[in-house]
Parts: structure tokens; sequence; C-alpha cells
């Protein structure tokens, strides 16, 4: 892997916050700021680090030791890392200890157990709930329906903080339906706003869909790709 060149990284970065200040201008639902988490898993530290030149605070990754290598050789910055990735049960207690945000709780057992293993030293760590917004048989993800029950067990779990939902529609379907998927998102966040007071983030889009999201709504996107370029796994 090579350490990509700062002007490039630093062009790509302009690029894309252009794109995300275009859309929230164009959004009849945007208020506040946009939370932009460069996806960085499959990157060099080095690059984490140019991109935190350039203005970027936040991270995601979705694997576990290569982002607690990264997070060890990055020290010296304070990034937010943000795990972003399918969880196994067995991997909860270095998520719950190093991560400050984590989008794709999909179960009960899950969160509690991050919230069982939060150190106590830290702050609450901040949670999203994934939905499997396009119904995808390979994707993680809890339903819609089952959403009420995840939601009203995590308020209760002490070192849990709920933030809102994140979703990754379907790769394979058009623009309009991603367009439908990420409004349905909208639908099933202000619901869960009118229930619990700490929800204020709809955690969706990425780098070709950046725009469908902030329009529908998103408060923070997960961009990799239009930041770093293609990924080496
Ligand atoms: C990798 C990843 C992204 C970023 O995807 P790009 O298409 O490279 O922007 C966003 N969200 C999740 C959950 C990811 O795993």
């Amino acid at each position: 892997m090579r350490v990509m060149d700062e002007q490039s990284l630093s062009d790509n970065i302009a690029n894309l916050l252009q794109r995300v200040r275009r859309s929230a201008g164009k959004s009849q639902y945007h208020n506040g700021d946009i939370l932009v988490i460069a996806a960085s898993k499959g990157h060099l530290a080095a690059d984490i680090r140019t991109a935190h030149a350039c203005g970027i605070m936040h991270f995601g990754e979705s694997y576990l030791q290569e982002a607690i290598k990264k997070m060890a050789a990055l020290e010296d910055l304070h990034l937010g890392w943000h795990f972003i990735g399918p969880i196994q049960s067995n991997k909860t207690a270095p998520i719950a200890q190093n991560f400050d945000w984590v989008h794709s709780i999909d179960r009960i057992k899950i969160a509690r157990r991050l919230s069982e293993q939060r150190p106590q030293h830290l702050l609450p760590l901040q949670v999203c709930l994934q939905i499997n917004i396009s119904k995808e048989a390979s994707k993680s993800g809890t339903t819609i329906d089952a959403l009420p029950e995840l939601a009203t067990t995590v308020v209760e779990l002490p070192n849990l903080q709920l933030r809102g939902l994140m979703a990754v529609p379907a790769a394979n379907i058009s623009a309009d339906e991603q367009r439908d998927a990420f409004s349905e998102m909208r639908e099933a966040l202000a619901q869960l706003k009118g229930l619990y007071s700490s929800v204020d983030t709809l955690s969706m889009g990425m780098s070709a869909d950046v725009e469908n999201a902030i329009l529908e709504g998103a408060t923070a996107v997960r961009v990799g790709t239009a930041i770093f370029g293609p990924r080496n796994r």
C-alpha cells in the first residue's frame, strides 16, 4: 500500500465538502451541521494523518485489529473513532474500550455487552442502531419492525447513549429506490426522536450517494472512496 499524495487527498476532501454543502443547501430537511466521517478502513494511518491536516476529525473503521493499530499510531491527534462494521460478540470488549461511536448495533445482545464492557472513565459510547433498510439477506441491521424493542433496551443501558440510526441501502437498486430508502430512514428517525431526547443522528450516505442521503435528511455521512480512493482489501 502506498501513502497518498497530499495534494490529491486535499483535493478529494475539498470536493467532498463542496458536495456536502451543496446538497445541504438544497435539502428541505437539513438543519445544523453534517458530520463527515472518513471511512478509513483499508487505508494507512499516514493518510488519516493527512486527512486530519485537511480538517477531517472523524474516522470510521470496520476491522478491529487494523483500527487499533492505526489508533496507536495516531494517538497524538485527538480523533473521533467510529466503528461502522458488523460486530461479532467476541469483539465487543475492544470496541467498547477504543471507540467513541458505534454505528452498527443491530441486536440486543451486542448492545448489552458493549455497555457492560465500556470502561467507566470514558464517556458513554455514542450509538446508532443499524437498519437493514433494503431487507438484504446478507446484510447486517435490524428491521424497522424490530426497532422499538431494540431502542427500548438500548436507552436503558447505562454506558450507551442512543444517538440515532444508520443504514447502507442496497448497491444494486436505482437512485430513486435508494432515495426512497433514505426517506424511510428519515421517517423512522423522526419517530425515534419523538420518544428519546438524546436522538439527533441519521448516519447515511457514502461516496456514491451522499447527495441523496443529505437531501433526505442525513446528519452524518460515512465516505471512503471519494476521500481516499479505492481500498486495498
Ligand atoms: C466502507 C464503508 C463506507 C464508505 O464507503 P465508500 O463507498 O467507500 O464511501 C460507509 N459505510 C460503511 C458501513 C462502510 O463499511
